[in-house]
Order: C-alpha cells, then sequence, then structure tokens
C-alpha cells in the first residue's frame, strides 16, 4: 500500500487507499492547525490542559494535583461516555481493548461488559478522539472518571455528565482568547516549524495548482500563526498570504462543508468584515462560507480538489461523504509506529516464526484429539495408535505449546506496545486494523505523517494504491500475534 518506492525512510512516505494522479488535481485544501502547522503535542496540550483544569477548580472541584499525561490516550480510541471507559475497537467495531478511566481493564471485565456490543460511532454513547486536540480532553475525562468512583466529585450525576462537563469546558478553553495569546505569544514553545512545509506548498503553486488554507481558527490567531511558520521560510518578498489563492478562517467545518453559510471578506489587517452576499469572487481572505462558494469560484468539481487535514471526521469523513472531494489525512503519530515497527523488525520475524510453529502444534493436538476420540467411540478410521499413546502424545503437545507460549508472551506484548506503551501501534488493533485504520482507509484518498512528505513525491506522481490484501492470499501471515486472548 506505501509509495515508499524511491527509497524514502518509511515514516516519510504517502500512504494511498485511492489512486491518486496529483497532475490532475487542480485545486489543495490545507487545514491549518495540526496540518500546515504542527504544535508540539506535549507543550500545547498541557497548556490548554491546564485551562480545563483552572475551570473545573473554579467549580470548587479538588483537581490541583492533576497532571496532563500525552501517553495516557492516543487518537482513534473511543470513550465510552456511558461507563467511564475509554476503548480500542476493531475494524468491525469490537473491543479489543479498554480502560475504566485511567485503570487498563482485565480482559474478563472487557469481555463481560463488551462481548456483545459493537462501537458504533453513531451512537451518542461514543466519542471518538479524532485529532490530537482530543488528547488533553480525553487525559482530562479519564482522570476525572477515577476521582468519581472515590466520591471526590461534588455534585456529578454520572460519567455521562462528567464528559459533557469536561467537554464543555474544552470548548470554552479554546474559543476564550487566553490559550491562543499563550500560543501566540510564545510560539517557539508550541510550534514546531518545519522549513520544507512552504517549500511543499511552493512546488504546488508554481505547478498551477491553486492553494486553499480553509481553518476554523479565527483570522487574528491564523495571520500570527502562519506568519509566523512560513514567512521566514519563503522567498524575499512573499509572505504565507501570497502562497494560497483563497484564505478561509471561522470555517466552521464540518458544517462547512455541508450548509450555505454566508461568506465575509476580511478587508483589514484588524478582520474588519464585509458581506459577500454573492460568495466567493475573488481571490483573497474570507471568514466563513462553505464548500459550494469555493467550488463555484474556482469552477471546479469534487475530485479536482484535494483536502488535506488532520481532523479524521471534520477533514475527511465529511468532505468526501458530502462533496466527495479527494482526501488526504495527516497523521503525525505515524512516524512514531514506523519507527518503532522497524525496530521491531527482527523481533516480528521471530514471532512470524513462532506463531507458524504454534499453528502447527495446534492442527497436530487437534488431530490427536479426534484420532483417540474416534478410537475411544469406535467410529470412523481407527487409528493404529492405542488410546493410551494418544493421550500420552497430547500431553507432549500440550506440553511444547505452553513452552511455545512463554516465548510468544514476551514479544506479543512488545508488539502491542509499539508507538504507544499501553495502546499500541494506531492503527492495528491485536492482529487485526484498527477502527482508526477502517476510517482511514474509508475516508481518506491518501494519508502521511506530515504536510512536507508531498515535498520528496513532487506535484506531479501519480500514487498508487496496491493490490489489497485478502485473508486467503497464498503465503499470508499474521503480522502481530494477537496478545488479547482469545478471538471473539
Ligand atoms: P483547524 O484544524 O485549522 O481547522 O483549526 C482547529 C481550530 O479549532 C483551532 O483553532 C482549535 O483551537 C479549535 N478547536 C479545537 N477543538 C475545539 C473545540 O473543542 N471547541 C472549539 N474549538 C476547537
Ligand atoms: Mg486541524
Amino acid at each position: 500500500m506505501s509509495v515508499n518506492d524511491h527509497q524514502l525512510p518509511p515514516e516519510r512516505g504517502i500512504y494511498c487507499n485511492r489512486t491518486l494522479n496529483l497532475r490532475s488535481i487542480k485545486a489543495v485544501g490545507y487545514d491549518m492547525d495540526y496540518t500546515l502547522v504542527h504544535y508540539r503535542v506535549d507543550e500545547w496540550e498541557r497548556q490548554a490542559y491546564g485551562y480545563i483544569k483552572r475551570k473545573l477548580l473554579a467549580l470548587g472541584w479538588p483537581v490541583e494535583q492533576l497532571e496532563f499525561d500525552p501517553d495516557l490516550v492516543i487518537r482513534g480510541l473511543t470513550l465510552d461516555i456511558e461507563n467511564g471507559n475509554i476503548l480500542k475497537a476493531n475494524r468491525f467495531g469490537y473491543v479489543k481493548q479498554a480502560s475504566h478511566g485511567t485503570q487498563p481493564m482485565d480482559f474478563s471485565t472487557q469481555r463481560a461488559e463488551y462481548s456483545r456490543t459493537f462501537v458504533d460511532l453513531a451512537e451518542e454513547r461514543y466519542e471518538f478522539l479524532n485529532t490530537l486536540f482530543s488528547l488533553s480532553e480525553a487525559c482530562m475525562y479519564a482522570q476525572l472518571v477515577d476521582m468519581l468512583d472515590d466520591n471526590q466529585l461534588p455534585g456529578v450525576i454520572g460519567y455521562s455528565d462528567l464528559y459533557r462537563l469536561v467537554r464543555a469546558s474544552t470548548d470554552e478553553t479554546h474559543v476564550e482568547g487566553e490559550l491562543k495569546a499563550d500560543i501566540t505569544t510564545d510560539p517557539d514553545r508550541y510550534v514546531a516549524l518545519n522549513r520544507e512545509t512552504p517549500l511543499a506548498l511552493l512546488d504546488q503553486h508554481h505547478a498551477g495548482k491553486k492553494l486553499l488554507l480553509i481553518t476554523n481558527s479565527e483570522w487574528g490567531y491564523t495571520r500570527s500563526i502562519m506568519q509566523y511558520a512560513f514567512d521566514e521560510f519563503l522567498p524575499e518578498g512573499m509572505t504565507w498570504r501570497d502562497l494560497f489563492d483563497v484564505i478561509i478562517v471561522s470555517a466552521r467545518k464540518p458544517a462547512f462543508f455541508s450548509t450555505n453559510s454566508p461568506v465575509f471578506r476580511v478587508v483589514t489587517e484588524e478582520g474588519l468584515l464585509e458581506p459577500c452576499p454573492k460568495g466567493i469572487d475573488s481571490d483573497g481572505t474570507f471568514l466563513g462560507g462553505n464548500a459550494r462558494f469555493v467550488e463555484a469560484y474556482l469552477g471546479l468539481s469534487g475530485d479536482e480538489i484535494l483536502y488535506v487535514g488532520d481532523h479524521v471526521f471534520t477533514d475527511v469523513h465529511v468532505s468526501k461523504d458530502i462533496l466527495r472531494w479527494r482526501t488526504a489525512l495527516i497523521l503525525r503519530e505515524l512516524e512514531t509506529d514506523l519507527l518503532g515497527l522497524a525496530e521491531f523488525k527482527n523481533d516480528q520475524n521471530q514471532l512470524s516464526k513462532l506463531m507458524a510453529k504454534k499453528e502447527e502444534l495446534e492442527f497436530r493436538l487437534a488431530s490427536l484429539r479426534l484420532d483417540a476420540m474416534r478410537k475411544k467411540v469406535g467410529y470412523g478410521p481407527q487409528p493404529v495408535t492405542s488410546v493410551k499413546e494418544l493421550d500420552n502424545q497430547v500431553g507432549k503437545v500440550r506440553g511444547n505449546l505452553a513452552k511455545l507460549d512463554q516465548q510468544i508472551a514476551p514479544l506479543a506484548t512488545a508488539a502491542g506496545a509499539i508507538g504507544n506503551a499501553r495502546w499500541g501501534p494506531l492503527m492495528r488493533a491485536g492482529n487485526d486494523k484498527s477502527q482508526l485504520a477502517r476510517q482511514v482507509e474509508r475516508y481518506a484518498d491518501i494519508y502521511m505523517s506530515r504536510v512536507s512528505n508531498f515535498l520528496s513525491h513532487t506535484p506531479f506522481t501519480y500514487l498508487r494504491s496496491r493490490r489489497g490484501s485478502l485473508p486467503h492470499d497464498p503465503g499470508d501471515m499474521p503480522l502481530v500475534a494477537d496478545s488479547a486472548g482469545p478471538e471473539e
């Protein structure tokens, strides 16, 4: 599936679910936060978490001692807000790993709670962690679930109310000015600069593509952050605003893709607005509006526009579903996963060999048991070996399997800790694809760790999807042993 030919390190690859010829893309729209501009997650989310915490303290909650833990959750997990749980589901929605609050759930509890449940994200009970912005909120929720269980929180009725309160506090934190002022006052601390990103966009600009910036951030923040992240890496005399044909701030995605919201032109640096009742009618900077105005102004249809964003639902799911735009998802954590997988390569080979051996022994055990059963009951083809000898052999194979399991267990545990010690790789749930992986393959035509991966692939590349694998493909072996216990 990868397009990692030409000796690119895997973490800088562009991965392709559906073939995409960049030459036939006429316009590329970019999201800003965690897409064109990457933040140091530890710093940004810790700061956001600090503001959420302040709001809870103001309610009189005893949360002074709580600290942001950037490794407690990962993108792609799902909160079950009815039960205060965090879940990692596979592509079918089966829960493969769970924690209650911050406490990992043992396998039997998990089975008791979820063996008859599919995680259907359309249900109100589930909240999917779509973006890195979700990490501060989910961390706080998990920690508060622990406190609620411990009767430390006043006046909260249940896990769902608790979630709604954390959600509202997070929402306010993002909307009120203080957090954003912290970021723009000290961008060195929060923004991870990348000089390759402006160059990748310059390539696309000079290759004749229309470039769009479509962000939910408001004008003042966008201006400040884009200036900081782009201007010093652009040619003399050029600013980030010259790079984009159309800039849209306060876009209100996902509604941007589905409604007919009015658009305003930003006419001064301070953000003075002027209504544009007829929609977008020239290049420039706008506020609000909707995707139909963009299509009408550019005279392009959905499959000629590529939208690049980091939010699984807003940026790729909705734009694909409603408008059939071509879509690219930015998943920065993929780099950690891919580096972890590369380090684990030899162990993975060993694990695959042991799993093949295990399958062989399991088949031998099943055959011996069948022979012993037929001999005892006296039907079917009768083995020459005595029942006693067959039972003896069954015992030996069982012993060998137990020894093999002892060798497999530490390797399987290590495989399940790649990328994140608690939750493992983003795109896998046990041996299978994770629920995140399913959404990515469904809605993102391509995905990559950062926008600048476009640089080495050039604006003229033809990204081809690989032939998809099927369980009956010859020689297909499990990639990672499943450490989560018996299959559902
Ligand atoms: P984008 O990714 O460039 O579209 O911008 C995301 C914007 O949405 C940033 O300004 C975030 O601060 C903001 N944002 C993220 N999460 C929330 C939320 O829960 N409520 C309101 N704004 C949010
Ligand atoms: Mg974003």
